[in-house]
């Protein structure tokens, strides 16, 4: 049976996430923002909380962490090349390695760009991408420590997985995120249109996280550097998607 994933409002607009295997009992939490709201949700769904797995440093992915391992002890799962800065590892992985919650493998992606060390999670099986800063709901973590080239690869990486996927990421972005995204794919009407299902879900206060990869694929411009429209919209036929890219996510940077 697939993880049942509860998404979980986090801060100001962080979510962390809970992937409980129905057969074992296990259950992995995916970031830690806040430890409140949380271990509210672990009350409220009495799921025993087994692994924690973080994607990356920055404080409102791991400030919830502590308070709630001192209730819920759990094997902690991070990066390698970030357990100088992350919170005491128990598992560090890179790249190529595998995680299990419960009776489910996980695939790790090195998604570096947001940060250098950033991990994604891939559970095949669900059909769950955890994503965090690295591929957003119809944008892309801003690039702090990495190159704009070494984003656009790691979001390469996400875009090749197979189009059912669900992509859980760490922000509700989605409302500014579109309206940026109009701007450099004005004539996708997917675009249009999910950007009016989006209104809708935020007026009801309903997260659009998680999203489908089928739509990031059609409707987020940092997935489609190589589109023609955009290319053409941009005044760069031809370039190489990278540098397109690169266009895109500075014009993002300065709006
Ligand atoms: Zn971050
Ligand atoms: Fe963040």
């Amino acid at each position: 049976m697939p993880l049942d994933i509860l998404t979980i409002p986090c801060l100001a607009d962080n979510y962390a996430f809970l992937a409980h295997d129905p057969d074992t009992g296990d259950t992995a939490l995916i970031d830690a923002p806040e430890a409140a709201p949380i271990l509210a949700a672990l009350a409220e769904t009495g799921w025993k909380l087994t692994d924690v797995l973080i994607t990356h440093h920055h404080y409102d992915h791991v400030d919830g962490l502590q308070d709630i391992l001192t209730e819920h002890p759990a094997r902690v799962t991070g990066a390698s090349a970030d357990a100088h800065r992350l919170p005491a590892l128990d598992v560090q992985v890179a790249e190529g390695d595998q995680v299990t919650v419960g009776s489910e493998t996980g695939a790790i992606i090195d998604v570096s760009g947001h940060t250098v060390g950033h991990i994604a999670f891939h559970f095949p099986a669900s059909k769950a991408v955890f994503t965090a800063d690295s591929l957003m709901a119809l944008g892309c973590g801003r690039v702090f420590e990495g190159t704009k080239p070494q984003m656009h690869e790691s979001l390469q990486k996400l875009a090749a997985l197979p189009d059912d996927t669900r992509v859980y990421s760490g922000h509700e972005y989605t409302a500014a995120n579109g309206k940026f995204a109009l701007t450099i794919d004005p004539e996708n009407t997917e675009l249009i249109s999910r950007l009016r299902e989006v209104a809708d879900k935020r007026a009801s206060d309903i997260p659009t996280v998680p999203s489908l990869l089928s739509e990031e694929l059609a409707t987020n411009p940092f997935l489609r550097a190589h589109d023609p429209a955009i290319q053409t919209h941009l005044g760069m036929e031809g370039a190489n998607a990278t540098d397109v890219f690169k266009e895109i996510r500075t014009r993002k940077d300065n709006f």
